[in-house]
């Protein structure tokens, strides 16, 4: 389903590069999380060492790989990215770590989805520098160690419940990407606007921002939208007014929801009678994957306040009746 505000890359992407923060200034918002890595960062590179292992999660689109971009770069090292389902075979990981050098920083996306046969050899890597694996098959076959120099091993996962704990307790560094808010969200907006030579008035920047669900990626993604609507139809520059007409016309409303949002809301109120409704039984009748519900639009929807994770079920609240114009029921005194 093409979802315009969708959080997983997109081949336009390739724009963003140009406006990809390079360094940790640069780098808008999650104040705790720059101010912790300023820190290790530079304390690591005093002792000339290699930054601790960093695991990072957060909903999709939030800069997870922009963040293992820039440790490689302020650590002096080079990036080699990849993910967990592509590593398939002992051998492609093998590949990857021998040709690491002092420094370098390893990417693997989507840790979660990780094989257990590429984990236990993630696992003396991690910890020792120590490759250890298994070449060759039957009677010829053997075990062969190799030393590895010292490298940091940046992981990024949209759910970290998904990591088994031996994994987990391998990572010195654990940090978790917040949704952003508004106002930083404008500072993007305005950020890649200027980069991207687009005209644009302030409110026209903090129309785009509070729509874009606290997410950069989508941020800079509806810019190049509203930017082609305001080159259509108006002189070019993003003015609030433009930026509304566009986002209207493009089904993102007021509170950045889009279709698919509004259509699991509109499932879970009507269907389920606002719930508690089983994951699976509202990825079913909205014939979506139910992995889709749990890190697109869920999270935002539950940091928004429009629904509710419970042990029995997702739950509406009572935001999400008023959202639809409905009246919420009679819930005692929740
Ligand atoms: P993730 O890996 O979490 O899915 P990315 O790192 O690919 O997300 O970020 C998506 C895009 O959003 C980036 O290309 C970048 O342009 C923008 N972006 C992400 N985080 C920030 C930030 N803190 N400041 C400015 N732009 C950001």
């Amino acid at each position: 389903q093409d979802r315009l505000i969708t959080a997983t890359e997109k081949p336009e992407d390739h724009f963003d590069r140009a406006i990809r923060p390079t360094s940790l200034e640069d780098y808008v918002g999650q104040p705790v999380v720059r101010e912790q890595m300023e820190i290790f960062i530079h304390a690591a590179r005093s002792r000339q060492e290699a930054l601790d292992h960093t695991l990072i999660f957060g909903p999709p689109g939030l800069g997870k790989t922009t963040l293992a971009n820039i440790i490689a770069r302020e650590m002096g090292g080079n990036l080699k990215s990849t993910s967990g389902p592509v590593l398939e075979r002992a051998g492609d990981l093998a590949a990857l770590l021998t040709n690491l050098e002092h420094g370098d920083v390893l990417f693997i996306d989507e840790i979660h989805r990780l094989s257990p046969v590429i984990e236990e050899i993630l696992y003396p890597a991690m910890e020792d520098y120590q490759l250890d694996i298994m070449i060759g098959e039957g009677p010829a076959a053997r075990s062969i160690k190799l030393d590895l120099p010292p490298f940091t091993l940046v992981a990024a996962t949209t759910r970290a419940g998904l990591l088994t704990s031996p994994l987990r307790d391998r990572f010195g560094i654990v940090q978790r990407l917040e949704f952003y808010s508004v106002a930083d969200l404008t500072h993007i907006v305005h950020r890649s606007a200027s980069l991207m030579g687009i005209p644009m008035t302030p409110d026209g920047a903090q129309e785009i921002a509070r729509r874009a669900r606290g997410t950069p990626r989508i941020a800079n993604r509806l810019l190049r939208r509203v930017r082609d609507y305001a080159e259509v139809k108006g002189n070019g520059e993003v003015t609030q007014d433009i930026a509304q007409r566009a986002l209207d016309m493009l089904n993102v409303d007021k509170n950045g929801l889009d279709t698919l949002d509004r259509r699991y809301l509109q499932m879970l109120l009507e269907r389920f009678n606002g719930g508690p409704a089983g994951i699976e039984a509202l990825a079913a009748a909205m014939a979506e994957d139910s992995g889709t519900l749990e890190d697109v639009i869920e999270p935002y929807l539950i940091q928004q306040g429009f629904a509710m994770r419970t042990a029995r079920g997702r739950i509406a609240t009572n935001q999400a009746y008023y959202q639809f114009d409905m009246v919420p029921p009679e819930r005692g005194n929740s």
